[in-house]
């Protein structure tokens, strides 16, 4: 089974656009870290980088961290 679209927890840092600490993922328009509230103010650009974040749109294996973590359980 693909673990594709699952979301893992990320530490928080500074909102590359508010400059807020926040639990941050790379979806500004030019892949800043940005926090949810920023991703919310721009949410069809955020979907999109977070396709391309999970590999939807590129067709590329980008999001290798995301597999990572899991298959150990069983
Ligand atoms: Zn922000």
């Amino acid at each position: 089974m693909s673990k594709r679209g699952i979301i893992q927890p990320e530490p928080a840092r500074v909102c590359e656009l508010c400059g807020a600490i926040e639990e941050c993922r790379p979806y500004g328009p030019n892949n800043e870290q940005i926090c949810y509230d920023c991703g919310q103010k721009n949410l069809e650009v955020t979907q999109q980088k977070m396709a391309e974040y999970l590999g939807f749109n590129t067709g590329e294996p980008l999001i290798l961290r995301l597999d990572e973590e899991k298959e150990e359980s069983n």
